[in-house]
């Protein structure tokens, strides 16, 4: 059996351009005991990865020249040697950017469509929206009148914290790139406001939407965004910092002047707590709370996704690409192969 693999060619400076990435043809391995044979089906991509692209020391290992993308997959297990899993099964593997793979039985989860459509295990359902709700409850604990303000927030992250922001009864305020993606999150995902950050005025457009400050702010992009809102921050707010994607490909650290005694001297007089946190670290405690009160929350129609599907593996470093530009609009999943009526 042959599998068609996405690998890592060489190291970006900066985006991550075509060089970056090879496409390589490998045979599988037999299927041994305990072992299945996946067809990858759909492919997750998730701004992670441009981290691991990098030799650059993080809290997970970098990829290695010549090495498979990761990434979480939905899957049709097509041969078995697992007691738990049968031919014809839909499982959620960590495959990676590959047309089949040979893995663990015990590695994947079964899922059912009959719960949920199955790609939202790759987003609302899934590691995404697990950031959005352990990030801002455990660490930005919105209290009911208060403003959370969240960026990229037409993504499975920040359009989710804005709607579990809402459930709790706070004012969400939600940035994104273009008019679009704001019109969006005031009609699909029902932020109370919605700025785009690309507006020549967004500064100040951003103070008049928070006329009381900002008492969350879900930290998802860092750059001039975060910037501008770090100016607003109330005492005693909360930052949960979940990622920085404005920066994920500098090339240098910026020139000028020293930002960070401004910054110490503001979470000091200010009384601000900024947590960075992976969301891994919550599993344990909060993961089946999760899985309750998400499933339940999408299923009554309290929280909304939308996924941005994009066909064909060859496709996957563009689209990656574009997604730390902002050109994907919701989760973004590529479709591997066919889907099957289970999925
Ligand atoms: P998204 O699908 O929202 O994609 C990233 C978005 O970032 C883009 O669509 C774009 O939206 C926005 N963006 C890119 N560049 C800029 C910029 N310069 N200024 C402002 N916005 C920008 O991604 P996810 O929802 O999957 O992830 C959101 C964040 O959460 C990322 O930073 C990611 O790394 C982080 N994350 C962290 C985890 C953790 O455990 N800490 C786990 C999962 C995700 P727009 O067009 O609206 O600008």
């Amino acid at each position: 059996m042959q599998t068609q693999q996405i690998t890592l060619a060489a190291r970006p400076h900066g985006s991550p351009e075509d060089h970056c990435f090879r496409t390589v043809e490998v045979s599988l391995p037999e299927v041994a005991p305990g072992q299945v044979l996946l067809r990858t089906i759909y492919l997750s991509l998730d701004p992670y990865m441009r981290g691991r692209m990098s030799a650059t020391k993080s809290y997970a290992a970098s990829l290695a020249i010549g090495e498979v993308f990761m990434g979480a997959t939905i899957s049709e297990v097509l041969q078995s040697r697992s007691t738990d899993l049968d031919v014809g099964d839909i499982v959620l593997s960590y495959s990676g950017w590959q047309t089949h793979a040979v893995v663990d039985g015990a590695a994947v989860r079964r899922l059912d469509s009959a719960q949920a459509p199955v790609s939202t295990v790759l987003g609302v359902l899934g590691m995404p929206g697990f950031t959005a709700y352990a990030g801002l409850l455990e660490i930005g604990k919105p209290q009911a009148g208060e403003t959370v303000v969240v960026a990229a927030a037409t993504g499975p992250v920040g359009s989710a914290v804005g709607q579990i922001a809402k459930i709790k009864g706070a004012r969400a305020v939600g940035i994104a790139g273009g008019a679009r993606k704001c019109a969006a999150l005031i009609d699909e995902f029902g932020f109370d406001v919605a700025i785009d950050h690309k507006s020549e005025d967004f500064a100040i457009e951003f103070a008049d939407a928070v006329p009381n400050g900002v008492d969350v702010y879900f930290e998802n992009v860092g750059g001039h965004v975060g910037a501008a809102v770090f100016e607003h921050l109330n005492t005693y707010a909360r930052v949960p910092v979940c990622g920085l994607v404005a920066n994920y490909n500098d090339t240098a650290t910026a020139q000028g002047m020293d930002q960070l005694p401004a910054f110490m001297r503001q979470m000091l007089s200010r009384s601000l707590t900024v947590r960075g946190f992976i969301q891994n670290e919550f599993e344990q405690a909060r993961g089946a709370d999760f899985q309750r009160d998400m499933s339940h929350w999408v299923q009554r129609g309290l929280v909304r996704y939308r996924e941005d599907f994009v066909q064909g593996l060859e496709n996957a470093p563009a689209a990656f690409r574009g997604m730390l530009q902002g050109r994907n609009f919701g989760k973004l999943i590529v479709q591997v192969g066919a889907k099957t009526s289970a999925v």
